[in-house]
């Protein structure tokens, strides 16, 4: 059994075909999978992903990138959500300082919204970084200190991957691990325990090396979960059941009515 901790299922780009996506993902034995929404749209289209799929868990955040033109719309739209008791994390909020498609004080800004809205909420927060771990880490320390937290789509450095192990927090792996070029990335892998791991497709991106410029889809995740298991010298279902443990451990997907 395999849990996908990161796909942007009710994107445009994959909405239409979400159905024959998760039928193949129940055939791969992917059985959970956390569903990211960014905008008011892809989390309605999530909410009613739910009633038909219960297996899928929401999550919802403005990303880094979109703080600028939808970041003051969408937060009520994510505390209603909140409320209702429909997701099991915020995010993928964070800070983007290689594309930094929105302003640096607003990605900051926004990170410190969600960051107060998880603790208030007690949900965990799922973190977009990038070329920003040193505000990224300050700023938790001053203001989400011993809260809990998932790095998605790690491909940071040891001494980053330390910083997220220091606060207690999580690491998720993506189809990047199977790159050939990630050479640096297995290394890292190798210094994170693997009951500190998750592992994603971030799908509807980031296909993995066999299916590499193609749509990315949950049941891919097996090959990152084999490349992981190759990496670390783990039997590939233990990776699988580690990596659903700690989603487990970080979601608690049990809790959601
Ligand atoms: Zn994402």
């Amino acid at each position: 059994m395999y849990t996908d901790s990161h796909a942007h299922l009710t994107s445009n780009q994959v909405i239409a075909q979400v159905d024959q996506i998760l039928e193949r993902a129940l055939l791969a034995k992917v059985t959970k999978v956390v569903n990211i929404c960014t905008d008011e749209e892809t989390l309605r289209e999530g909410l009613k992903l739910k009633k038909l799929y219960p297996w899928i868990y929401n999550t919802a955040a403005t990303t880094p990138h979109d703080v600028e033109d939808e970041g003051e719309s969408f937060f009520p739209i994510v505390e209603r959500a909140v409320a209702d008791k429909a997701l099991v994390a915020l995010g993928e909020t964070g800070l983007d300082y290689f594309y930094e498609h929105s302003n640096r004080a607003l990605q900051q800004t926004f990170l410190l919204k969600y960051f107060d809205l998880g603790l208030k909420a007690r949900l965990p927060v799922i973190f977009h970084c990038r070329d920003a771990f040193s505000d990224l880490f300050s700023l938790a320390d001053a203001h989400y200190k011993g809260a809990p937290g998932l790095l998605h789509c790690f491909t940071g450095t040891v001494d980053e991957a330390r910083g997220v192990l220091d606060r207690g927090w999580y690491l998720s792996l993506s189809g990047i691990i199977t790159f050939k070029k990630s050479e640096a990335l297995r290394e890292v892998a190798k210094f994170v325990p693997l009951d500190r791991l998750l592992i994603e497709t971030d799908t509807p991106y980031l296909a993995p090396q066999s299916h590499r410029g193609k749509l990315n889809e949950p049941s891919f995740i097996l090959e990152t979960a084999a490349c992981l298991a190759a990496v670390l010298g783990k039997s590939v279902e233990e990776v699988a059941e580690m990596t659903s443990l700690n989603a487990e451990k970080f979601f608690s997907f049990s809790k959601l009515i």
